[in-house]
Formats: C-alpha cells, structure tokens, sequence
C-alpha cells in the first residue's frame, strides 16, 4: 500500500482513485521543485509533503534548495516586500547580486528533469540557464498585485520566460504573455503538524511549553514578520483582555531566508513586556508537533496579516476544527467564508470584536470549527494540491 492510500481516511471520498488515473499518462516523467529554503515558511511545509506524493503517484520527483549569502537573502527579502508593495529601496547592487547568486547556483544544481518547478521570486532567475527541453513554471505564493513596478519590471523579465506561471489567487496575477494557472495551497492532514494528537501526546508538548490550559487561549503562529501584524494582535489582546481573562500566545520562529525576524520581534517583546498572559514562543523550525499541540489548544486562532500569500496557518488551524479569525487580505479571504468558516476583519478593533463575540457564543464557535475543517477537507489538503500539479503536468502534454 503506498502512502497515498492512508490519505483515503481523511481526503474525499474517490479523490485517491482520481489522483492515481490523473497520474496514469504522465508516468515516470521527471518534475524538480526549486525553492530557496528547505524549513520555515509555507512553502517548504508544502513541497516537504507534496515531493513524497508526486514519487508515490509515479513521478520521479526532486526537490532542490538554492544557496545565497546573507546579502542576497536581505536583497530578496527586499524585493519580497516591495513585491508585496511596501516601499522598499533596491539598489543596482541588489540587482547584481541576485543575479550572481542565481547563477552560481545554475552551476551548482542539475535541471534534468520534464517539468522544473521554481518557487517565488529568490530563484526565478535560474530561468536563464534553462534547456529548452524541459518546462519551466514559476510559481509565485506572493500577493503581487500590487507590487513596487520597478522591482516587478525587473523580475518579469525573468517570468516571462517561463512556460508557465501560477498564482495562487486569481487576484495575484499579472498581465503575462504566458499562460497563467491558479492552484491553491494546502496542508498535508497526516504531517506532524496536521495529523491527530493524542491526549498524552499534546499534555507532554503543552507542559513541556510550559503553556496552561486554565484561561482561554488565542493563538497566532507566524513568522515574526510586520506583514503578520504581531504588533496588532497584542493591541487586539488587550481590547479584549478588558472584559475576558484570556492569554494570548504568540508562536513563531525565523525562516533561513528571512532576515528580518529578530527586529520584529524585539518589538514583539516590547510590546508584550510587563504581561504575564502574553507568551512568546520563539520555535525551532522544525517543531511541527509543537505547533501542532498549540493549534489544537487554542480557543480561537489569529491570523490578522496585512498582506499575505496563502496563509497556511489559516488552513491548518481550520483542519483541527478552530475557529479563526483573520485579516482580509490575500489567500485568508478564500479560506474563510464570512460568519461560516471563521471571520476575516480589516482592524484591530474589528479582531477585538469577533474575538468577544466568539468566547461569548461558544455553540457558534464550535459550529464554526466544525464547518471548518469540512471545507478543508473539500478544498485545502495535500490531495487536492498534488491532482492540480497532475492536471497542469497533463497540460503540457504527454
Ligand atoms: N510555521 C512554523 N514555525 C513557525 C512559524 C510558522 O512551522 O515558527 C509554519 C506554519 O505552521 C505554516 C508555515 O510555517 O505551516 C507558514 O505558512 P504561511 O502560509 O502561514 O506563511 P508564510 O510564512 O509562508 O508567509
């Protein structure tokens, strides 16, 4: 039995089946996924799932990782930003720089494969070392809608060399000459951080975190990173903090390639200073149970971004039957449907306000989790995710 059979028990019923005839024609053909970190962030947690899939499904699948120098990771984390529209200045030695990173690892790393799949904007210029006989896709989990145009200008003469690019909301996509694909993200429901905990499993995480159950707990886990507004999530807090005794758990940790997290969180810790209610885990990146065990804690779970591609987290915590509450930007507003699956808000004073009405409607908020999780199943796992990589491999031919 392979692995995808255990997917039987939570995907939809006669998706595995599917997944197996859309896998038929394609058989044996290579697919190599690029992206420029191997833990933390969305999409390493997807492709450390998807990769192990694509092989059980027949393909042969590879996953590389690009190397970069702290120059070049603050370059791109720049552009990511600017890309996600906060001013940004990007000097022509970032430009340069991206480019040589880019090409010392074309160098390094082999592109033998039918299907080359490269992820975001930090190894998007690999591009130029392509072979004409595989396809190249690029796919991009950021909101660049409505990007700085001058860093946008200066990638897109990247993407348009590619046969392919896919977004992850019909929203993100930009006027392109290639054809354009939409595929939503996904959690893999059987990964350490998904999969069913048992009550010893998650009282050993929890003591070990040091985290009581005795108060409610509201709960966001994210990079610590402006765009996820940490900072609005204290403030949220402590609106509600007036009228009910909750804690308030901040979890994150860094990406490898994102170096702006300790100076968000030295304003995290300011902020928080002086309240005992207010943890903050800093996690190694490789704590899934952990995260696991704290979502699945949780009374209400936060995702208050202010931009944001996908938003995992959201799905995630959905999938552990939670009732999130998340800003109204990026990939958030197709995960919750307003007032059904969770609420999505525009302030902190918005986020205050579900969060009371929630802990004062308890049969809603476990409605709500309940339906939660259905549309997960539905539309947000793993499964769903490798079909659309099949279908889109089926595309290109066979
Ligand atoms: N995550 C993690 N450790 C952390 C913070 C986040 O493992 O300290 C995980 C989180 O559970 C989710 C992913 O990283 O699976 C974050 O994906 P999301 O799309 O929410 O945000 P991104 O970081 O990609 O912007």
């Amino acid at each position: 039995m392979s692995r995808l059979d255990d997917y039987k028990e939570v995907a939809p019923k006669g998706s595995i089946d599917f997944l197996k005839r859309l896998a038929d024609k394609i058989e044996g053909k290579g697919i190599l996924h690029i992206n420029s970190t191997k833990l933390g962030g969305g999409v390493a947690e997807i492709l450390r799932s998807l990769v192990p899939l694509l092989e059980d499904v027949g393909l042969k699948a590879r996953w590389e990782v690009i190397s970069g120098n702290e120059e070049f990771f603050s370059a791109t984390k720049g552009f990511h930003n600017a890309l996600q529209g906060q001013e940004q200045r990007i000097s022509p030695g970032m430009l340069r720089t991206y480019q040589e990173v880019n090409r010392g690892n074309a160098q390094s790393l082999s592109f033998d494969s039918d299907f080359v799949i490269i992820h975001d904007p930090q190894p998007a210029a690999l591009i130029d070392y392509r072979s004409s006989k595989s396809k190249w896709i690029w796919r991009c989990h950021i909101d660049i809608s409505r990007p700085q145009w001058k860093v946008w200008n200066f990638l897109r003469q990247f993407v348009v060399k590619y046969d392919a690019a896919i977004f992850s909301l019909p929203r993100f996509a930009q006027r392109l000459p290639i054809p354009q694909f939409l595929i939503y993200p996904s959690i893999d429901p059987l990964s350490d951080k998904n999969r069913d905990l048992s009550a010893a499993e998650q009282e050993e995480i929890l003591s070990r975190l040091n985290i009581s159950t005795d108060k409610p707990i509201l709960l966001q886990v994210s990079r610590f990173d402006r765009f996820k507004d940490p900072l609005g999530v204290i403030q949220a807090y402590r609106l509600v903090k007036r009228h009910h005794d909750v804690q308030l758990v901040l979890a994150g940790g860094g990406a490898t390639d994102d170096p702006e997290g300790e100076v968000v969180l030295s304003e995290v810790r300011e902020a928080a200073r002086d309240d005992p209610d207010i943890r903050i885990l800093l996690l190694p990146p490789d704590a899934h149970m952990e995260i696991n065990a704290l979502q699945r804690a949780a009374t209400i779970v936060l995702q208050k971004s202010l931009r944001e591609g996908f938003g995992l987290t959201v799905a995630e915590a959905m999938w552990k039957g939670k009732p999130v509450i998340g800003g109204f930007v990026g990939g958030i507003t197709v995960q919750l449907v307003y007032g059904v699956t969770g609420f999505t808000v525009n302030s902190v004073e918005g986020a205050a306000f579900r969060i009371h009405y929630l802990l004062d409607n308890s049969e809603i908020m476990a409605k709500m989790g309940e339906d939660a999780r259905e549309y997960v199943r539905r539309n947000f796992l793993i499964t769903r995710h490798l079909g659309d990589y099949l279908a889109l491999m089926n595309f290109f031919g066979n």
